[in-house]
Protein backbone atom coordinates (compact mmCIF):
# COMPACT_ATOMS: atom_id res chain seq x y z
CA UNK A 1 0.00 0.00 0.00
CA UNK A 2 1.41 3.22 -1.26
CA UNK A 3 2.27 5.66 1.53
CA UNK A 4 1.95 3.09 4.52
CA UNK A 5 2.92 3.96 7.97
CA UNK A 6 3.92 1.88 9.68
CA UNK A 7 3.75 2.15 14.07
CA UNK A 8 4.36 -0.17 16.74
CA UNK A 9 3.50 -0.09 20.38
CA UNK A 10 5.95 -2.68 21.60
CA UNK A 11 5.17 -5.44 23.91
CA UNK A 12 4.92 -9.04 24.22
CA UNK A 13 2.53 -11.47 24.56
CA UNK A 14 -0.37 -11.79 27.07
CA UNK A 15 -4.11 -12.16 26.83
CA UNK A 16 -4.58 -10.75 30.19
CA UNK A 17 -7.85 -9.54 30.86
CA UNK A 18 -8.45 -8.18 27.62
CA UNK A 19 -8.90 -10.23 24.57
CA UNK A 20 -9.90 -12.55 27.15
CA UNK A 21 -12.82 -10.89 28.70
CA UNK A 22 -13.71 -8.35 26.18
CA UNK A 23 -15.36 -11.04 23.96
CA UNK A 24 -17.78 -12.79 26.57
CA UNK A 25 -19.85 -9.44 27.56
CA UNK A 26 -20.58 -7.85 24.11
CA UNK A 27 -24.12 -6.84 24.64
CA UNK A 28 -26.43 -4.94 22.04
CA UNK A 29 -24.42 -3.98 18.73
CA UNK A 30 -21.46 -2.33 20.04
CA UNK A 31 -20.96 -0.44 16.66
CA UNK A 32 -24.70 1.57 17.20
CA UNK A 33 -23.15 4.95 18.69
CA UNK A 34 -20.23 7.51 17.78
CA UNK A 35 -17.98 4.51 18.36
CA UNK A 36 -19.54 2.85 15.26
CA UNK A 37 -19.28 3.12 11.50
CA UNK A 38 -22.15 3.29 9.77
CA UNK A 39 -24.95 5.84 9.04
CA UNK A 40 -27.09 2.40 9.73
CA UNK A 41 -26.38 1.81 12.93
CA UNK A 42 -26.46 5.38 14.00
CA UNK A 43 -30.54 5.50 12.55
CA UNK A 44 -30.27 1.84 14.88
CA UNK A 45 -29.18 3.33 18.00
CA UNK A 46 -32.24 6.61 17.56
CA UNK A 47 -29.33 8.96 15.62
CA UNK A 48 -26.17 9.85 16.76
CA UNK A 49 -26.25 13.31 16.04
CA UNK A 50 -29.75 13.17 17.37
CA UNK A 51 -30.51 15.14 20.59
CA UNK A 52 -31.86 12.28 22.34
CA UNK A 53 -29.45 12.31 24.65
CA UNK A 54 -27.22 15.07 26.35
CA UNK A 55 -23.97 14.78 27.91
CA UNK A 56 -25.80 16.73 30.91
CA UNK A 57 -28.04 14.13 31.35
CA UNK A 58 -26.24 10.97 31.78
CA UNK A 59 -28.49 9.44 34.34
CA UNK A 60 -30.78 9.51 31.66
CA UNK A 61 -29.31 7.13 29.11
CA UNK A 62 -29.94 4.13 30.17
CA UNK A 63 -33.80 4.66 29.23
CA UNK A 64 -33.05 5.59 25.88
CA UNK A 65 -33.39 1.77 24.25
CA UNK A 66 -33.63 -1.67 25.26
CA UNK A 67 -30.18 -2.08 24.86
CA UNK A 68 -28.93 1.24 26.75
CA UNK A 69 -30.01 -0.15 29.50
CA UNK A 70 -26.52 -1.57 30.06
CA UNK A 71 -25.52 2.01 30.67
CA UNK A 72 -26.59 2.21 34.11
CA UNK A 73 -26.41 -2.36 34.88
CA UNK A 74 -23.36 -2.11 33.38
CA UNK A 75 -20.13 -3.80 34.90
CA UNK A 76 -17.75 -3.30 32.60
CA UNK A 77 -18.28 0.32 31.23
CA UNK A 78 -16.25 3.42 30.18
CA UNK A 79 -14.33 5.42 30.93
CA UNK A 80 -12.35 4.36 33.91
CA UNK A 81 -9.97 6.02 35.90
CA UNK A 82 -6.26 4.56 35.17
CA UNK A 83 -3.26 4.98 37.55
CA UNK A 84 0.22 3.88 37.03
CA UNK A 85 1.28 0.69 38.58
CA UNK A 86 4.21 -2.46 37.82
CA UNK A 87 4.57 -2.24 34.42
CA UNK A 88 3.70 -5.52 32.42
CA UNK A 89 3.76 -7.79 29.00
CA UNK A 90 1.10 -6.59 26.87
CA UNK A 91 0.30 -7.65 23.34
CA UNK A 92 2.05 -5.55 20.63
CA UNK A 93 0.28 -2.44 19.40
CA UNK A 94 1.11 -2.29 15.95
CA UNK A 95 -0.93 -0.25 13.15
CA UNK A 96 -0.64 0.45 9.54
CA UNK A 97 -1.94 3.74 8.54
CA UNK A 98 -1.75 5.20 5.50
CA UNK A 99 -2.41 9.13 4.86
CA UNK A 100 -5.22 9.47 3.25
CA UNK A 101 -8.73 11.70 1.98
CA UNK A 102 -11.08 11.19 4.95
CA UNK A 103 -14.54 13.24 6.03
CA UNK A 104 -14.68 15.63 8.72
CA UNK A 105 -18.36 16.00 10.04
CA UNK A 106 -19.98 17.63 13.44
CA UNK A 107 -22.31 14.57 14.43
CA UNK A 108 -23.91 16.42 17.10
CA UNK A 109 -21.43 15.05 19.93
CA UNK A 110 -17.98 15.08 18.58
CA UNK A 111 -16.06 15.89 15.77
CA UNK A 112 -15.50 12.71 14.01
CA UNK A 113 -13.55 11.30 11.04
CA UNK A 114 -14.25 9.04 8.94
CA UNK A 115 -10.78 7.07 7.96
CA UNK A 116 -10.32 5.32 4.07
CA UNK A 117 -10.21 1.98 4.83
CA UNK A 118 -7.53 -0.46 4.51
CA UNK A 119 -5.72 0.91 7.71
CA UNK A 120 -5.43 -1.66 10.31
CA UNK A 121 -4.26 -2.19 14.18
CA UNK A 122 -2.63 -5.47 14.99
CA UNK A 123 -2.96 -6.02 18.85
CA UNK A 124 -0.70 -9.34 19.29
CA UNK A 125 -2.86 -11.72 16.58
CA UNK A 126 -5.71 -9.52 16.28
CA UNK A 127 -6.29 -7.74 13.72
CA UNK A 128 -8.79 -4.95 13.72
CA UNK A 129 -9.71 -2.18 10.92
CA UNK A 130 -9.39 1.68 11.48
CA UNK A 131 -13.45 3.20 10.77
CA UNK A 132 -13.16 6.65 12.42
CA UNK A 133 -11.64 8.81 15.13
CA UNK A 134 -13.24 11.75 17.18
CA UNK A 135 -12.52 13.95 20.35
CA UNK A 136 -13.81 14.35 23.27
CA UNK A 137 -13.13 17.63 25.82
CA UNK A 138 -12.02 16.81 28.36
CA UNK A 139 -10.56 13.70 28.38
CA UNK A 140 -12.71 10.77 29.12
CA UNK A 141 -10.31 8.62 31.14
CA UNK A 142 -8.44 9.91 33.88
CA UNK A 143 -4.92 8.94 34.60
CA UNK A 144 -3.17 9.45 37.96
CA UNK A 145 -6.22 11.65 38.96
CA UNK A 146 -5.37 13.75 35.95
CA UNK A 147 -8.41 14.98 33.86
CA UNK A 148 -6.52 16.03 30.71
CA UNK A 149 -7.92 18.54 28.15
CA UNK A 150 -8.95 16.45 25.21
CA UNK A 151 -8.75 13.04 24.50
CA UNK A 152 -8.91 11.45 20.99
CA UNK A 153 -10.33 7.45 20.11
CA UNK A 154 -9.23 5.43 17.31
CA UNK A 155 -12.06 3.43 16.68
CA UNK A 156 -11.74 -0.05 15.13
CA UNK A 157 -13.75 -2.91 14.02
CA UNK A 158 -12.37 -6.32 13.90
CA UNK A 159 -13.52 -8.71 10.90
CA UNK A 160 -16.58 -10.31 13.56
CA UNK A 161 -17.57 -6.85 14.23
CA UNK A 162 -15.56 -6.35 17.80
CA UNK A 163 -14.52 -3.10 18.46
CA UNK A 164 -11.01 -1.57 19.66
CA UNK A 165 -10.73 1.49 20.90
CA UNK A 166 -7.47 3.47 20.45
CA UNK A 167 -7.32 6.37 22.76
CA UNK A 168 -4.60 9.34 23.01
CA UNK A 169 -4.79 12.06 25.63
CA UNK A 170 -4.17 15.45 25.02
CA UNK A 171 -2.49 17.53 26.80
CA UNK A 172 -1.70 21.50 26.20
CA UNK A 173 1.25 22.25 24.59
CA UNK A 174 2.96 22.54 20.62
CA UNK A 175 -0.15 22.83 18.16
CA UNK A 176 -0.22 19.57 16.32
CA UNK A 177 -0.68 19.89 12.29
CA UNK A 178 -3.16 17.21 11.74
CA UNK A 179 -5.46 18.57 14.39
CA UNK A 180 -4.82 21.97 12.62
CA UNK A 181 -5.91 20.48 9.01
CA UNK A 182 -9.02 18.48 10.34
CA UNK A 183 -10.47 21.65 12.24
CA UNK A 184 -9.98 23.39 9.00
CA UNK A 185 -12.30 21.18 7.68
CA UNK A 186 -14.84 21.37 10.19
CA UNK A 187 -18.18 22.04 8.67
CA UNK A 188 -20.41 24.78 10.12
CA UNK A 189 -23.14 22.85 10.08
CA UNK A 190 -24.02 19.45 11.93
CA UNK A 191 -24.64 16.31 10.29
CA UNK A 192 -22.62 13.03 8.43
CA UNK A 193 -23.77 14.82 5.59
CA UNK A 194 -22.36 18.01 5.84
CA UNK A 195 -18.59 16.73 5.64
CA UNK A 196 -15.51 18.37 4.36
CA UNK A 197 -12.38 16.27 3.08
CA UNK A 198 -9.50 16.71 4.96
CA UNK A 199 -6.02 14.97 4.57
CA UNK A 200 -5.74 12.43 7.60
CA UNK A 201 -2.76 11.06 9.04
CA UNK A 202 -3.40 9.61 11.95
CA UNK A 203 -0.11 8.54 13.35
CA UNK A 204 0.62 12.11 13.71
CA UNK A 205 -1.68 12.17 16.48
CA UNK A 206 -0.57 8.97 18.28
CA UNK A 207 2.55 9.54 20.77
CA UNK A 208 5.73 7.69 20.48
CA UNK A 209 5.62 6.12 23.93
CA UNK A 210 4.89 2.88 23.93
CA UNK A 211 3.59 2.21 27.11
CA UNK A 212 -0.66 1.50 27.35
CA UNK A 213 -3.43 0.88 29.78
CA UNK A 214 -5.53 -2.47 28.37
CA UNK A 215 -8.81 -3.26 30.25
CA UNK A 216 -12.19 -4.40 29.03
CA UNK A 217 -14.48 -1.73 28.36
CA UNK A 218 -17.36 -0.17 26.69
CA UNK A 219 -18.54 2.48 24.12
CA UNK A 220 -18.81 6.13 26.10
CA UNK A 221 -22.13 7.12 24.78
CA UNK A 222 -25.40 5.66 24.65
CA UNK A 223 -25.75 2.38 24.02
CA UNK A 224 -22.80 1.93 26.24
CA UNK A 225 -22.32 -1.27 24.95
CA UNK A 226 -20.00 -3.53 26.40
CA UNK A 227 -16.78 -5.51 25.22
CA UNK A 228 -14.98 -3.07 23.84
CA UNK A 229 -11.46 -3.52 23.97
CA UNK A 230 -9.67 -0.30 25.15
CA UNK A 231 -6.24 0.57 24.68
CA UNK A 232 -5.12 3.91 26.30
CA UNK A 233 -1.74 5.02 25.87
CA UNK A 234 -0.05 6.74 29.15
CA UNK A 235 2.17 9.51 26.84
CA UNK A 236 -0.17 12.52 25.55
CA UNK A 237 0.02 14.33 22.71
CA UNK A 238 -0.15 17.76 22.85
CA UNK A 239 -2.32 20.51 20.98
CA UNK A 240 -1.99 24.49 21.08
CA UNK A 241 -4.32 26.16 23.82
CA UNK A 242 -5.77 27.94 20.92
CA UNK A 243 -6.84 24.42 19.19
CA UNK A 244 -8.16 23.25 22.60
CA UNK A 245 -10.76 26.11 23.11
CA UNK A 246 -11.71 25.99 19.24
CA UNK A 247 -12.57 22.15 19.69
CA UNK A 248 -14.21 22.99 23.28
CA UNK A 249 -16.46 26.13 21.56
CA UNK A 250 -18.34 23.35 19.23
CA UNK A 251 -18.18 20.29 21.10
CA UNK A 252 -18.63 21.53 24.72
CA UNK A 253 -18.17 19.50 27.53
CA UNK A 254 -18.23 15.98 26.14
CA UNK A 255 -16.91 13.65 28.44
CA UNK A 256 -18.53 10.70 30.04
CA UNK A 257 -18.65 10.60 33.80
CA UNK A 258 -15.94 7.85 35.43
CA UNK A 259 -17.45 4.65 35.43
CA UNK A 260 -17.06 1.86 38.38
CA UNK A 261 -14.79 -0.80 38.07
CA UNK A 262 -16.37 -3.26 39.30
CA UNK A 263 -13.80 -5.45 39.99
CA UNK A 264 -11.96 -4.73 36.62
CA UNK A 265 -7.94 -4.41 36.89
CA UNK A 266 -6.67 -2.17 33.78
CA UNK A 267 -3.23 -3.44 32.94
CA UNK A 268 -0.27 -0.77 32.40
CA UNK A 269 2.42 -2.25 30.15
CA UNK A 270 4.36 -1.93 26.95
ZN1 LIG B 1 -15.03 8.33 22.24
Amino acid sequence: MPGLRQWALAGLAACLLIGCSADKKSAGDPAADDHGTTNASHAAAGGHGSAHWSYAQQASWAVQSPEAAVCAAGKAQSPIALASEALVELPNLVGSYAPAEAAVFNNGHTIQINAAPGQTLNIGADVYQLVQAHFHAPSEHQLDGKIYPMEVHFVHKSESGKLAVLGALIDEGSENSQIAQIQAAIPKEQGENKAQPAAFDPVAMLPDDQTYFAYSGSLTTPPCSEGVRWSVLTRPITASAEQIAAFKKILGENARNLQDLHGREPILGS
